[in-house]
């Protein structure tokens, strides 16, 4: 009987991982036959594009209600903005951006001309996360679709509404051959991993990241690893402390915390610690109301997505209050509505998970320093974070800290804010990725970017073998002169 049912579900799974093939196929046969199609075409799929995501903007709304209760103003602000935003950009630019570009000879290469022409990779594969599903699996397809390629969707299954929202809204829009959405988890993100993409753009985990590496390896398959960690943040006794902890709060709470580039903890300078600790919490109470009923019942507070991450952050901040942290705001969680109240913790102490884990969730440690060295010395000793944050007026400080402390981007004076500006590249560095995103860097990521010389004068003809001795006079003259 097992072995029957487990025979019934291999069947049913090759037939998906078949079907997936079959999918990949067509878009091989369709890319090799239209090599990315003209402007035209771009810019035509990117208006179908568009559309359908402004004729969907109440299913969206609805769709990620209805998986963790993201708030109306932030599903604005954060997935669709950005995304047509993001979608604008490349309009605007595409014909700039795929210009073949020529380039001056050096002196070994007088008598030839040379450009450089982005051409597309061709079939690429989407792996997308589910804190903000619609804006990662847009952003980069805008990118892939004005780079020319064919691409492949794999969004995440923890927010199946939002996935299969982006399924059947690109259903409409596009032929299979063209974009396709691949619904589901593990499995169907294995059964592509197998296969010969020309380019992966990944968005999620360093610990899955390292997977899809490892996957992309096996066909050296080029990669784009958007990943994530700790991102740290520095509030010096110089910097604005009403303004700083304001700005901190929002970016701390925004999705529940549950973003990528969020404040994870922040190094305070001892003499302003408590009046940040003040103005952290005054800001609490102002976005989300002062008692616990309040931001259970605020609509600008979204939810954990899921049970296993609930219990995955209410372990981190009771290891941390079993080892003697100071929990300053109200402390509530309730399971069945997956809510934890912001939470801000105090003398953690350093061996705690919450001090070396991405936090990803509501909860902000305070650490207190007396020297920005030292500082230096906790944020270098964990991996390379994907945006690290300084708030501070003297610039002294804010130099040494950038200069010091390497980072995927960094703000000063503010976050988060980085990963609205279409005109620079968003990315991690080590632990928190490989390559860029957004914009020209986005469009790049999918591109080939193919050297091309025309010859035209044949010098180098000129040392050709035999290699008599004027020839070697030639080539010292060369290494001598030219070189
Ligand atoms: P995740 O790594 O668990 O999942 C991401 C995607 O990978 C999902 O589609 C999932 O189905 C798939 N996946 C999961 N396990 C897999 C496996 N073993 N093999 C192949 N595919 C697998 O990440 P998540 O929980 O969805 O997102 C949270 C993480 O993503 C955080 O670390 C966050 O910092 C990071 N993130 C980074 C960015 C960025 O732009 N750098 C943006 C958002 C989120």
């Amino acid at each position: 009987m097992d072995s029957n049912v487990a025979h019934g579900t291999h069947s049913i799974f090759d037939e998906r991982k078949t079907s997936i093939r079959k999918i990949f196929d067509a878009q091989v046969a369709r890319a090799r036959a239209e090599r990315g199609g003209s402007r035209q075409q771009r810019l035509e799929k990117l208006d179908r594009l568009e559309a359908a995501i402004i004729a969907n903007v109440d299913a969206l709304r609805r769709a990620s209600a209805a998986d963790f209760r993201k708030p109306v103003t932030e599903i604005e602000l954060s997935e669709i903005s950005p995304v047509l935003g993001e979608l604008r950009h490349a309009r605007k630019n595409l014909r700039k951006w795929m210009k073949s570009r020529r380039v001056r000879p050096t002196l070994t290469m007088l008598g030839n001309t040379a450009e450089i022409r982005c051409e597309p990779k061709g079939v690429a594969l989407i792996i997308s996360p589910w804190n903000y599903a619609f804006n990662l699996s847009l952003g980069p397809l805008i990118s892939a679709i004005a780079a020319g390629n064919n691409v492949m969707i794999k969004p995440s299954e923890m927010t199946p509404n939002v996935s299969g929202l982006l399924s059947t809204m690109l259903q409409d829009v596009f032929e299979e051959s063209e974009v396709a959405v691949i619904e589901g988890g593990l499995e169907e993100s294995q059964a592509l991993l197998e296969l010969p993409f020309d380019h992966i753009f990944f968005t999620g985990s360093p610990q899955v990241g390292r997977i899809v590496a490892e996957a992309a390896s096996r066909h050296l398959t080029s990669v784009t690893l958007e990943l994530g960690g700790k991102s740290p943040v520095v509030v010096d006794e110089t910097a604005n402390i009403a303004k700083a902890a304001k700005r901190i709060a929002w970016g701390k709470f925004i999705n529940n915390g549950q973003t990528c580039i969020a404040p994870d903890h922040v190094y305070v300078e001892e003499t302003v610690c408590s009046e940040f600790a003040d103005e952290l919490q005054k800001n609490i109470d102002k976005f989300f109301g002062q008692s616990t009923e309040a931001r259970m019942a605020s609509k600008d507070y979204c939810r954990i997505v899921n049970l296993k991450h609930f219990q995955r952050v209410t372990s981190l901040i009771d290891e941390a209050i079993d080892a003697g942290a100071r929990c300053l705001t109200l402390e509530k969680r309730d399971e069945d509505s997956l809510f934890i109240s912001p939470t801000v913790l105090e003398n953690v102490p350093d061996n705690c998970r919450i001090m070396s884990e991405e936090i990803f969730g509501p909860v902000l440690p305070l650490i207190r320093y007396q020297e920005l060295s030292d500082v230096v010395r906790d944020i270098n000793s964990r991996p390379k974070p994907l945006a690290f944050y300084v708030y501070s007026k003297n610039r002294g400080n804010v130099e040494y800290l950038l200069q010091e402390i390497p980072s995927g981007d960094a703000v000063v004076n503010h976050n988060l804010i980085h990963f609205l500006h279409k005109r620079l590249p968003f990315g991690g560095i080590g632990n928190s990725g490989v390559g860029k995103s957004h914009g020209h860097h986005g469009f790049l990521a999918f591109s080939h970017e193919r050297s091309v010389v025309s010859n035209h004068i044949g010098l180098v003809d000129q040392l050709f073998p035999p290699y008599t001795p004027m020839v070697e006079r030639m080539a010292v003259w060369i290494r001598r002169f030219l070189s």
